[in-house]
């Protein structure tokens, strides 16, 4: 690859991505939004309640107060657990008000703001990574599975791998070889999927407790959405050819999330106890 190629793929790189930051303004943003509109719920028929019955407006105001009660705690819940992993009381769930509510708020507010659901998604993965990481436990080798996009594989590669992985010869021309590496050295099923129906097939047949996925943005926001409440750790792929053509993964960012979501009991570097995995595997 050219140094200008290179350079213009850094450049590209950047400009799809975003800290957790941008996720989290756009969620103060909205709350404040929100606010305004259910304030306005409230001061609009404000005149016309008195007419209704003297009580009326104070009904009003009470219902109005507990929904931006609601909003507010939910938006705080949101930024101290993403910054601190500590949980506000009644909003330990906040991933999936993440997934469910906010996302689809953020994108729609991200568009009126000019910034590309790109960046508003990539934002989006680093925020629930962060929710994955604090919530979830260890895991037993057969209860984590990486999930990979088919763009990975080399395009001059005519093996079928999607219904076993296990094809591969393991040539060296693109990352399909390093993650059964990583597969054999961890015992951890490999999965690569050609879409979104096959990758749910997968899941459904392995019935992970956690997946570890790498994709685009656009691949790993659906992901997140349609699996919850099954946690997904996102990592995205590299694209130097452009989208959906000889993508890498980044392998140093997958060893280390195997390794903070694997049982140190099943590290291979500290004897790794013997599981079924790698023979099951291997027949698949
Ligand atoms: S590493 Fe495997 S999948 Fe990749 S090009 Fe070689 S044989 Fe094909």
């Amino acid at each position: 690859m050219s140094e200008n190629n290179s350079k213009n793929t850094a450049q590209n790189y950047r400009n799809e991505t975003a800290g957790k930051s941008l996720f989290l303004g756009l969620v103060v943003i909205t709350s404040l939004f929100l606010a305004l509109f259910l304030i306005s719920l409230w001061v609009i028929p404000y005149v016309g309640f008195n007419a209704i019955h003297p009580w009326a407006k104070w009904i009003a105001a009470v219902l109005v107060g507990a929904a931006l009660i609601v909003v507010i705690w939910a938006s705080l819940g949101l930024l101290l657990k993403s910054t601190t992993g500590k949980n506000l009381p009644l909003f330990n769930k906040m991933r999936g008000i993440t997934v469910r509510l906010f996302l689809p708020i953020m994108t729609l507010i991200g568009r009126m703001f000019g910034i590309s659901k790109n960046k508003v998604r990539s934002s989006f993965i680093q925020v629930n990574n962060d929710l994955v990481l604090s919530e979830a436990d260890t895991y037993r080798p057969e209860d984590i599975l990486m999930l990979m996009p088919h763009c990975l594989q080399n395009s001059r590669c005519k093996i079928r791998l999607t219904y076993n992985v296990r094809n591969c010869k393991r040539c060296g021309k693109c990352n399909i070889a390093d993650l059964l590496d990583l597969s054999d050295r961890y015992n951890i099923h490999l999965a690569v999927a050609t879409g979104g129906t096959i990758a749910r097939r997968i899941v459904v047949e392995r019935r992970p407790r956690i997946i570890l996925a790498v994709a685009c943005q656009r691949d790993l926001a659906s992901g997140i959405q349609d699996t919850y409440p099954l946690p997904v750790y996102g990592i995205l792929n590299l694209r130097p050819h452009g989208p959906c053509l000889d993508t890498l993964v980044p392998i140093d960012k997958l060893e280390a999330a195997i390794r903070r979501f694997l049982d140190r009991r099943y590290y291979p570097d500290q004897g790794g106890l013997c599981t079924d995995e790698g023979d099951a595997q291997a027949q698949t």
